[in-house]
């Protein structure tokens, strides 16, 4: 499928993502030694090496945050609009490689083209919309007592900001935070994935140097939790932005109050995916499909309990079913598949595992439960109960679980139980009754007649419970969640008191 592949050509091809650029080195400011032992990409389909990254050390680390600090000066003063500038020339340098760039999310990610393709123009999206965040007010005029003095309320930047970054969608989702963040005069220290820091890391460092970003103002950490922890305690890293697991996020918000910083936590789901008895099943099988195996699975948003009324529960299997056993599975950079490989045999392993003690605990295979090597089957559980594994676990793998409610009000109190609060849908002929579910849906984000799996740049992006603490990713939202305010008085004669 990819005979001409763009990775596969000579290095000096693939221009400003030539590994001869950045292989084996860290981002500062611009390519330098790396500080610890350099990290080995590997592509998930085949187990072969995509590339070497340099790494840091905690040490490393704190002289990173420090440049950023300094960088974030002159930044913060600049004009919002030069800022936006930078972050226009990005966007359009990843238009002008993007058939390079898909190709590296491909084979780093283990994502189909059109995974790739959705990551990459949201990706672009994001640095469009936060190039437009300078037409927001700066903040308020408020009511002064005095007449003579002007009372304000603005916001300004908060300084030195960290992200920390999954390897499921790895440029989208370092985008997501970085974007905003600098356009907002922030510097940005971001932590990739260790599995991902090609598209999550260089390709970010080399279209803002290309795009006239200062030196310094972004600085990339490689690294595993050690690096991340250096980053969170980091002195003068004021805010933290991270996108992960429900266990990691946890120990980042613990540490982030310790040191009295602001933290934007965006973390696991288990989002419920309702059936009810008027639904039309063809096109409920197809949303449920979708949202349980898009990416094999690997979205937080994933749609990962399928909530079915009893009367309409055995041909909704049924049509599930089919569709599973019909879904190729394949690597996606040479062959046309519908699902790619799971990011690691570990986390194949734990798929299977979730998988075989369900089925132990009284739930029923319709399809699927197999793997070999990375790929795994897509997978249909019938007969899922609270208590099971798949019932309560987040499976991040290609698995659909069907449990049975008896009724509209049973369904809702199945969707609701669960400590996450991601993203949930329902599927009913009745616009009504889709609102009066959706309306008691304790999520972040709520759909009707469609699955679970939604983003757009401009949306409040987050979850409720234990899928994040509040925080919201999206143009309705950054201008606030990447600055803190400021009240500022202004009087042209100095105030006088009675002492
Ligand atoms: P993870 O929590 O294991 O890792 C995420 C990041 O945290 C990585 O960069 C990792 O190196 C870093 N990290 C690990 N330990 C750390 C520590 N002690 N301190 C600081 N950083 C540390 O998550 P994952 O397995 O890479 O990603 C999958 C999870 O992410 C799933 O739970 C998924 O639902 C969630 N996710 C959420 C969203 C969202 O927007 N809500 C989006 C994508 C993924």
């Amino acid at each position: 499928m990819h005979d001409d592949a763009v990775i596969d050509r000579p290095l000096e091809a693939q221009g400003l993502f030539s590994p001869s650029v950045w292989s084996g080195r860290i981002f500062n400011g611009k390519w330098s030694e790396s500080a610890g032992d350099p990290l080995t990409v590997v592509e998930p389909a085949t187990g072969a090496t995509l590339g070497v990254v340099g790494a840091s050390t905690p040490a490393s680390v704190a002289e990173a945050v420090s440049r950023a600090a300094r960088a974030q000066e002159a930044w913060g003063d600049l004009a919002a609009t030069d800022r936006s500038r930078v972050l226009r020339k990005a966007a359009s340098l990843l238009e002008d490689n993007y058939d390079t760039l898909i190709e590296w999310i491909v084979r780093e990610t283990g994502g189909l083209r059109a995974k790739a393709e959705t990551e990459l123009k949201g990706t672009i999206g994001e640095l469009e919309h936060s190039a437009a965040l300078f037409i927001e007010p700066e903040g308020n005029v408020l009511h002064s007592p005095d007449p003579q003095r002007l009372s304000i309320a603005r916001r300004v930047p908060l300084g030195v900001i960290g992200v920390i970054t999954p390897w499921n969608f790895p440029l989208l989702l370092a985008m997501r935070s970085v974007a905003p963040a600098l356009a907002m005069g922030n510097a940005v220290v971001l932590k990739p994935d260790p599995q991902t820091p090609i598209t999550g890391g260089v390709v970010l460092a080399q279209i803002f140097a290309e795009a006239g970003l200062p030196e310094g103002v972004l600085q990339i950490c490689n690294g595993g939790a050690d690096v991340g922890e250096a980053l969170v305690t980091a002195a003068e890293v004021r805010m933290i932005t991270f996108t992960g697991s429900t266990r990691v996020g946890r120990r980042v918000g613990e540490l982030a109050g310790q040191h009295v910083k602001k933290v934007a936590l965006e973390l696991g789901g288990k989002s419920p995916f309702i059936v009810l008895d008027d639904a039309d099943l063809d096109a409920a099988a197809s949303a449920g499909a979708w949202g349980s195996f898009l990416h094999q699975g690997q979205i937080c948003m994933a749609s990962g309990r399928h909530i079915v009324v009893r009367n309409v529960v055995e041909p909704y299997l049924e049509a599930l079913r089919e569709r599973a056993e019909r879904l190729k599975v394949g690597n996606p950079f040479r062959e046309e598949v519908a699902l790619g490989p799971i990011i690691n045999r570990r986390q194949v392993e734990r798929v299977h595992e979730l998988v075989t003690t369900s089925l132990a605990a009284g739930a029923r295979l319709v399809a699927g439960g197999q793997y070999e090597g990375a790929f795994y089957r897509p997978t249909v559980l019938g007969d899922v109960q609270p208590g099971m594994p798949a019932y309560d676990h987040e499976i991040f793998g290609p698995v659909a679980p069907v449990i049975i409610a008896e009724n509209e009000d049973h369904a809702l109190k199945l969707a609701n139980d669960t400590e996450y609060g991601l993203s949930a849908a329902v599927q009913t002929a009745s616009l009504e009754r889709g609102l009066r579910v959706a309306r008691r849906l304790r999520a972040g984000m709520v759909h009707i007649n469609d699955q679970t799996i939604s983003d757009l740049p401009w949306i409040p992006m987050g979850g409720m419970g234990q899928s994040g603490n509040g925080s919201r990713f999206g143009t309705t939202t950054n201008a606030e969640e990447f600055t803190q305010w400021q009240w500022m008085t202004v009087g042209g004669t100095p105030a006088r008191y009675p002492f």
